[in-house]
């Protein structure tokens, strides 16, 4: 391909919302447009190495024996009605009218779409296990899209979703889709990490993401000094700690515990002014945060204040649920709850603080002065950390008063004791008690058990070998194909431009002509076709430019490998072409005969060592 012939704007200046590597380098290397926010448009060059990761993720599912098929992206609205997440989902989901007033939405994630698709199908255990995918347009109406196709509103996923007769067989797959998603990864040169992950409330029992380490990660992900445990912070747990204050206290234990009091602490509210106030640390305070829990499976029949409830069905087929409980959840004044694991921990579908008038009826005082000692008109739910307090100052469900010399299982109980504390660096490993630690990472892909999540409210069912009727176990696996290539340039990049991995490179070779003239055009021309015999992709830099401009076009797209012609290196006995690869720092020297076939080896090369790392 010439580059006269192709549209290829390359830019030296940097938009100003660019803030990340990725972001400007597709911009200024002319792979991408912005034409709305969060809104991309693929120009040629991009998307060739869009194509080239699409094929590679196909490959890998293909390999697996997933299936391809394309469903449309516009769904009517009655399904998302069926599975629940037409009122779940939140302003995320586009929702549009078509001309007679009918609702759709514009598929954000496409589990509905296929259930729907399968469950007209699905008669016998025989068309079981199922897989099929999609690598299609999705559009979340994202608050913030930013960092360019990293979090677009459009953007492109391979979604796949497994149908199974049993455990055993969506295990299977589960770990198969584990391992060809590490196989698509390696692939593209990515260094990626998997770590355990939030699988929600109803139903799923397993779930993986896929994660690059990134500064501007929106991910935090904890890891164990000492073993293998990684995990999303919405899932990690820790062993219960007990600062040595804490141990202290808990071998002096209730016994040496003075009597529970009662202090005034005029208009203090806050953690803060209470440190300040009492003159003491955060640990010493058991916080206690009332919360409204939206569908909660779990059972509550002999909880504190909850003998009136009634369970419901939100849609046919679902399972019951409490629409709406309170509940005071109570830990250590230093430590945060984490509401992915209260909302776990209860089988809720969400959690949120409760108004400001929910507290006051429910705790008789005042946001500010809940606490775990004589509540009873909610469940209280405390964390791990509040077992070992045994003196300590909390809310006294009066306005202006707090208690001081508070001891768990002295002056108070718990209906539930639950690990829900955000877990944080230097916290200990829940399966070897190593130090923890953090880092920053960005979500590319997401494999996930959702058990019957979909297949009950959705009336999916086939008929076993004796002729009785079930529902199937589903799982959904996705990968970002924006994020995932801007992910590679991330980690592919220097000051100067992209270094592509041969596997996603646009074009393999760059042949530049210091002048497209001549001989040196006659030898440029020859190449490129020599090259393209080989089966190599060429991009021939025929403009007029000066050669400091075609160098610097070169390293911006990042093209692997690139060779020179010049009059100087073409004249006397054996003619030459300069060979450099992207991410080396010398020149070769090549003679021009053999320079095709040494391009093309090193381009074999590069693929066998990237597709092979890969099985
Ligand atoms: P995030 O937490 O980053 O919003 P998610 O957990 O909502 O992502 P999933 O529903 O698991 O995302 O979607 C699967 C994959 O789709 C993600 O791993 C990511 O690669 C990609 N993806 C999700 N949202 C976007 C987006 N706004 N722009 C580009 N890719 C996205
Ligand atoms: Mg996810």
């Amino acid at each position: 391909m010439k580059f006269s012939q192709t549209f290829i704007p390359t830019l030296r200046e940097v938009p100003a919302d660019a803030v990340i590597a990725s972001h400007r380098l597709m911009f200024r290397s002319g792979m991408i447009r912005k034409l709305a926010n969060g809104l991309f448009a693929y120009l040629p060059l991009g998307l060739r190495s869009f194509r080239k990761l699409e094929q590679i993720i196909r490959e890998e599912m293909n390999a697996i024996g997933s299936l391809e098929i394309k469903p449309p992206v516009v769904v009517p609205a009655e399904l998302w009605q069926e599975s629940g997440r037409w009122d779940a989902y939140g302003d995320a989901l586009l929702r549009v009218k078509n001309r007679l007033g009918a609702d759709f939405v514009v598929s954000p994630t496409a589990e509905e779409a296929f259930t729907s698709l399968v469950r007209d199908e699905l008669s016998s255990y025989r068309q079981l296990p199922l897989s099929l995918y999609q690598i299609n347009t999705k559009y979340r109406d994202e608050i913030r899209p930013r960092y360019g196709v990293m979090r677009g509103r459009e953007f492109v996923m391979k979604d796949a979703y497994s149908f199974h007769t049993g455990d055993a067989s969506l295990d299977e797959h589960y770990q198969a889709m584990g391992r060809a998603y590490r196989r698509i990864f390696n692939r593209c040169g990515l260094s990626v990490i998997s770590v355990q992950a939030d699988s929600g409330a109803m139903g799923g029992s397993g779930s993986e993401e896929f994660m690059v380490e990134s500064e501007i990660g929106d991910n935090t992900l904890i890891f164990c000094k000492n073993c293998d445990y990684a995990a999303n912070v919405e899932k990690a747990g820790c062993k219960p700690d007990f600062s040595p204050r804490m141990d202290a206290l808990a071998r002096s234990a209730a016994a040496g515990t003075p009597p529970l009091s009662k202090i005034d602490t005029p208009e203090v509210r806050t953690i803060e002014e209470l440190c300040a106030f009492l003159k003491t640390g955060a640990e010493t305070f058991i916080k206690t945060l009332i919360y409204r829990a939206v569908n909660v499976e779990l059972d509550l029949s002999a909880a504190p204040g909850c003998s009136g409830l009634k369970k419901e069905r939100p849609a046919p087929g679902a399972p019951e649920v409490y629409p709406e409980v309170f509940f005071a959840a109570a830990i250590r004044g230093d430590l945060d709850v984490n509401e992915t694991k209260l909302a776990a921990v209860l089988k809720a579908s969400e959690v949120n603080l409760a108004a400001d008038s929910d507290v006051e009826r429910l705790t008789g005082a005042p946001v500010g002065f809940a606490g775990p000692v004589g509540l009873s008109r909610i469940p209280v739910l405390i964390d791990h950390s509040v077992t070992a307090m045994n003196d300590a100052f909390t809310g006294a469900l009066e306005k202006d008063r707090h208690y001081q010399h508070a001891a768990y299982g002295r002056d108070f109980g718990a209906w539930l004791i639950a690990d829900i504390r955000t877990v944080r660096a230097g916290d200990r490993c829940p399966l070897c008690g190593g130090e923890l630690y953090e880092k920053k990472g960005n979500e590319l892909g997401h494999i996930f058990k959702l058990g019957l999540k979909y297949s009950k409210p959705m009336k999916l069912s086939y008929l076993d070998e004796k002729g009785e009727s079930h529902t199937p176990l589903m799982g959904c696996y996705g990968i970002g194909v924006d994020r995932v290539l801007a992910s590679i340039i991330e980690e592919h990049h220097d000051d100067n431009g992209i270094i592509w991995p041969m596997t996603t490179a646009p074009y393999q070779v760059v042949v530049i002509p210091i002048k497209y003239e001549g001989a040196v055009k006659d030898a440029a021309d020859t190449l490129c076709a020599e090259l393209e015999k080989e089966g190599v992709e060429v991009l021939l830099d025929d403009r007029n430019e000066r050669p400091g401009v075609k160098f610097n076009d070169a390293d911006l797209m990042g093209i692997p490998l690139r060779a020179v012609i010049g009059e100087k290196n073409l004249s006397g006995g054996s003619p030459r072409v300069e060979i450099k690869a992207r991410a080396a720092k010398e020149n070769r020297l090549v003679e021009l005969a053999r320079a095709a076939l040494d391009l093309a080896g090193q381009v074999r090369q590069e693929l066998e060592i990237l597709n092979g790392a890969s099985s």
